[in-house]
């Protein structure tokens, strides 16, 4: 068989494309080939918004939650710097909060009107807009796992209670007592929300702002992959039975690599009324909005009109990050496309006065 010049060249391309690198040919024409400039990786993470006010947290306190945030960030930056897909960055960075008492998901997550702990969580991939959810979930250690599963291995989006846990048993994912996820804490937090209103039972709290320590992330993969996840325990002293917006798609969580990845905290109630999540992508969609405007618009004008509290961590296919909130703090952390490193809990001000 006889090889045109040209022809050998368009070999040596397509290989080189074929392995991931740019194709450059010196001036005696051979061909040599270089790493191609890396895509940007991008990765954001909230422990949940609501009343944080620096007067109120100790050093120790502060310190804890800023470890936790970095812990998280890091464990989620790992995968997507090895070259891991954003779904894997956002399982690994909610494992690690979902495991963190501190956060109100998974292990530590608040308690319901009949104090037990039922779990909310969902997953969505922007690349497909392929999703999974689960909500009432009593017995699976890591409920992100188990949305993570439910999306790749069922032909469902959402499964509830006992269907979602005798499903988890077929892919071996850990299933605990409900003890596991008690802590003295939020049974104390729950007791109190109880008795702050005699006459009903299903106070949620003493202000509807009390900060709960959802979790949630988004990531932008090396592949320009979008990807976001939520996890929770819901609000303290919640009916049991009650969903809130974080295992609902639009609502507490949604991913589409043609807009961004969002991963809502808050009054569940009013996200899902004001359909937060999606309303952030639909708006970049219809009406050209940027990432920063779409989230601001939606935090800050939508759902306040509606009552609502909470915010959003988001990313668009760019890296760009935006994390609004209309509380007066949230527990949030970011590594941008440029690699900058955020990790905040209050507002503007009294961050920085805090960390000064
Ligand atoms: N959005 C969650 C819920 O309503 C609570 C939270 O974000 O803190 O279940």
């Amino acid at each position: 068989m006889r090889y045109t010049f040209s022809s050998l060249i368009g070999m040596l391309a397509t290989v080189s494309l074929l392995a991931g690198s740019t194709l450059l040919l010196g001036c005696n024409g051979a061909a040599s080939s270089e790493p191609s400039a890396e895509a940007p990786i991008a990765l954001a993470i909230h422990g949940g918004a609501g009343v944080i006010s620096s007067d109120a947290m100790s050093d120790d306190e502060d310190a804890a939650y800023r470890e936790a945030l970095h812990e998280a960030l890091d464990a989620g930056y790992a995968v997507l710097e090895d070259g891991g897909t954003s779904l894997e960055a956002v399982e690994a960075a909610i494992m690690v909060m979902e495991d963190n008492p501190l956060f109100n998901a998974g292990h530590g997550a608040v308690f319901t009107s009949d104090d037990r702990v039922e779990l909310d969580a969902s997953i969505m991939d922007g690349a497909t807009r392929n999703a999974g959810a689960l909500t009432g979930v009593t017995t699976v250690r890591n409920p992100i796992q188990l949305a993570r599963t439910i999306m790749h291995e069922s032909p469902h989006v959402m499964m509830a209670g006992e269907g979602a846990e005798v499903f988890a048993d077929g892919f071996d994912l850990e299933r605990v007592d409900n003890e596991y996820f008690h802590t003295e804490r939020r049974l104390q937090q729950a007791r109190e929300a109880r008795s702050n209103d005699a006459t009903s039972s299903l106070r949620l709290s003493e202000d509807m702002d009390a900060p709960l320590g959802t979790v949630g992330a988004v990531a932008l993969d090396r592949d320009g992959n979008l990807a976001a996840g939520t996890s929770t325990g819901g609000m303290t002293n919640k009916q049991f039975g009650r969903v809130g917006d974080s295992p609902i798609i639009g609502a507490g969580t949604y991913a589409d690599n043609a807009t961004c990845a969002v991963s809502s905290t808050g009054h569940g109630e009013y996200f899902i009324r004001s359909v937060v999540a999606h309303d952030i992508a639909a708006r970049m969609q219809h009406g050209g909005q940027a990432l920063a405007d779409a989230a601001d618009a939606v935090i800050h004008d939508a759902l306040p009109d509606l009552g609502g509290t909470g915010g959003v961590i988001s990313l668009d296919a760019e890296g760009t990050v935006a994390m609004p909130f209309n509380t007066e703090g949230m527990y949030r952390a970011s590594i941008d496309a440029d690699g900058e490193r955020v990790v905040r809990i209050y507002g503007d001000a009294e961050e920085a006065e805090r960390t000064e």
